[in-house]
C-alpha cells in the first residue's frame, strides 16, 4: 500500500526540513509526499526546491495565495484541498511544517490497513511539546481515546491516516476561516459519520506548541501574518 502525505508549508525553512526528514526516515518506503507551499518567502521556496531536486518521491504544489486572500480561509485546509486531487496512494496522512513523524509510523499504520479491510481510519498517540525561546519547557502525550466516533478535539490531524477512498464520501476539508483551530475536527466529524477511528497503540508524531503558531497568535488577537513566523 502506498501512503500519500500532504505537508502544509509556510515560511518555516528550518523546520520544514525536519518535517520532510521525518518522512524520509520512515522504515516503510512506499510513499509520496506533496508539500503545499502557501506562497512562502524566497528562503523557504529555495529549501523546497532543493528537497525536490534530491527526493523523487516529493512534489511541491504552489498555492500562489495573495496577501489579500490569505486571511479569507483556513489556509492549511485550503492547501490540503489543493493536494487532494493529485494523490495516487491508497492511504492519506497529514503533516504540518513545524511537527514531525516518528520513524515507524507508516509501518505500524499500514500493517493495520493490510490486516483489516474493514478499517478506514486509524490514529496514534501524539507527543506534545511546549517550546519557549527555543527550549522545551513541558511535554506530555495525548492519550488515545479507544475506538471512537467522537474524534473532534481529541485527535490532531498529524496523528491520523485514512484510506484515500474516504475522499469519495467526504471529498474536501471545510476551509471556512472560522475553523483555524478546528478544521481537522470538522473534517473528522464528517469521517466519523461513516467510520470508526481506530487507535494504534504507539506514539506516531510530535506536535510543537510555540508562540509562532497561527492559533496562538489568533488567541492573543495578534495578526498571525505580521512579523516573524519561525522560532
Ligand atoms: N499555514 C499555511 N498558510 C499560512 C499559515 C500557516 O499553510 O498562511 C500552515 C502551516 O505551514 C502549518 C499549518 O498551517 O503547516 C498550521 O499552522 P501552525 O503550525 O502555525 O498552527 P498550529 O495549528 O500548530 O497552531
Ligand atoms: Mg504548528
Amino acid at each position: 500500500m502506498k501512503v500519500s502525505v500532504i505537508l502544509t508549508s509556510y515560511n518555516r525553512p528550518r523546520q520544514v526540513v525536519k518535517a520532510v526528514a521525518s518522512v524520509r526516515a520512515q522504515t516503510y518506503s512506499d510513499w509520496e509526499l506533496f508539500i503545499v507551499d502557501d506562497n512562502s518567502n524566497d528562503e523557504t521556496k529555495a529549501v523546497l526546491n532543493a528537497i525536490v531536486a534530491y527526493e523523487p518521491r516529493c512534489t511541491v504544489i504552489h498555492s500562489g495565495v495573495t496577501h489579500e486572500e490569505r486571511a479569507k480561509t483556513t489556509r492549511y485546509a485550503t492547501c490540503i484541498n489543493l493536494a487532494n486531487p493529485k494523490l495516487t496512494g491508497d492511504l492519506v496522512s497529514y503533516l504540518t511544517d513545524d511537527d514531525i513523524y516518528y520513524p515507524e509510523r507508516f509501518q505500524k499504520m499500514v500493517d493495520i490497513f493490510e490486516r483489516r479491510p474493514d478499517i478506514f481510519v486509524v490514529y496514534g498517540a501524539q507527543r506534545v511539546i511546549t517550546v519557549k525561546q527555543g527550549r522545551i519547557t513541558a511535554q506530555q502525550v495525548r492519550p488515545l481515546v479507544g475506538v471512537t466516533r467522537s474524534p473532534a478535539s481529541l485527535i490532531d490531524h498529524n496523528s491520523i491516516m485514512h484510506r484515500r477512498s474516504c475522499f469519495e464520501v467526504v471529498p474536501r476539508w471545510d476551509d471556512h476561516p472560522a475553523h483555524w483551530g478546528s478544521a481537522d475536527a470538522v473534517f473528522f466529524t464528517l469521517l466519523a459519520e461513516h467510520w470508526d477511528f481506530h487507535p494504534v497503540n504507539f506514539i506516531t508524531d510530535e506536535h510543537r506548541l510555540h508562540h509562532d503558531s497561527v492559533q496562538v497568535k489568533l488567541s492573543h488577537s495578534v495578526d498571525p501574518w505580521e512579523g516573524g513566523f519561525e522560532n
